[in-house]
């Protein structure tokens, strides 16, 4: 069984940043956002962390192959169907609600599934066990091609990590990555260019109010996990002392102790090129990049946006030791 560590939390919170280091650790391999490898890559082709386009690097079209023979052979369609049936924030109380490895049988192999159809009164069950057998080959065939016993997805959203949780057939580890909320909302807030593709397009923007509110939601559905390790970590702590969160997160990954961290640095890291499928910009840097903590938030957020997102994410703020003396 292979196992994943899936990082979660809401986005801008420096999960790439947290992929690109623990990816980097002896027997693991960090794949990206596969919440998104399938219209992004599949579909879309938008360019893999390693600069090329998802259907010419060579790591993906290998681990295409081991999957599924090939990705012609996956119908990118049915996924996104599956996912809006099963893998909706929305139905995170209810896939919260069972334990793991209780459902009934699924619809077999994937894509044989009875297409757009639900027998009447079953929930979202045999679509999960369908949606969920193109993550778990999926996973399966990047440990085998990289040859990584841990395969790192930064997918972030709660609603798949309940999915796994509760069918993904893996050893699933969850990194719960949180981040100040004023920081988090500053950064929904600025216009950020995505390099991805040739077309031209920005990464989504959000109001104060909805990025509080968004922070709010995803970092209360990872408090609602039963059954399997959670690790919370704060992103101010990691860019304190990176060397202590990537030893802290390979511990709790199963990952052998590692030795000396050679690609870390006081206020650095030495970034090897990756096959991160989808995610935040920084994906693609590589070489000599700088740790440094974003504090941009404190001069440019207005006193009004800073006490509305305060105010309104107050109970986790406080409980993630974000208020009070000791910041
Ligand atoms: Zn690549």
């Amino acid at each position: 069984m292979v196992t994943v560590l899936y990082i979660g939390g809401l986005g801008r919170s420096g999960s790439t940043l947290v992929e690109r280091l623990a990816g980097q650790l002896p027997g693991a391999c960090a794949v990206g956002e596969v919440v998104h490898l399938w219209q992004r890559g599949v579909t879309e082709d938008e360019r893999c962390g390693c600069g090329t386009a998802f259907a010419q690097c060579p790591f993906w079209q290998q681990a295409g192959k081991t999957a599924f023979g090939g990705w012609d052979e996956i119908d990118a369609g049915r996924v996104a169907a599956l996912r809006a049936r099963v893998d909706r924030n929305r139905f995170v109380p209810r896939l919260a609600a069972r334990p793991a490895g209780t459902e009934p049988a699924g619809t077999g192999p994937a894509g044989t599934g009875p297409a757009g159809t639900r027998p009447a009164g079953t929930g979202p069950v045999p679509a999960l066990a369908e949606y969920m057998s193109y993550y778990t080959r999926l996973y399966a065939a990047v440990a085998e091609v990289s040859g990584a016993t841990l395969v790192i997805d930064s997918s972030k959203h709660p609603s798949l990590a309940h999915c796994l949780r509760r069918q993904g057939g893996v050893d699933l580890r969850v990194l719960h990555l949180v981040r100040d909320s004023r920081a988090v909302a500053y950064s929904w807030g600025q216009a950020v260019r995505r390099p991805d593709t040739d077309r031209h397009s920005y990464m989504t923007r959000y109001s104060p109010a909805v990025a509080a509110a968004q922070w709010n939601a995803q970092n209360a559905a990872f408090h609602l996990l039963r059954g399997v390790p959670v690790m919370r970590l704060r992103y101010e702590d990691v860019v304190a002392a990176p060397e202590a969160a990537v030893r802290r997160i390979a511990g709790f990954s199963g990952l052998p102790a590692p030795g000396s961290l050679a690609f870390l640095g006081a206020g650095w890291a030495d970034l090897e090129p990756g096959h991160s499928v989808s995610g935040n910009p920084m994906r693609f840097a590589t070489g000599k990049t700088a740790i440094r903590r974003d504090e941009r938030w404190r001069a440019d957020l207005p006193a009004g946006p800073r006490r509305e997102v305060t105010t309104l994410t107050f109970p986790l703020l406080a409980a993630y030791g974000y208020l009070g003396g000791r910041r």
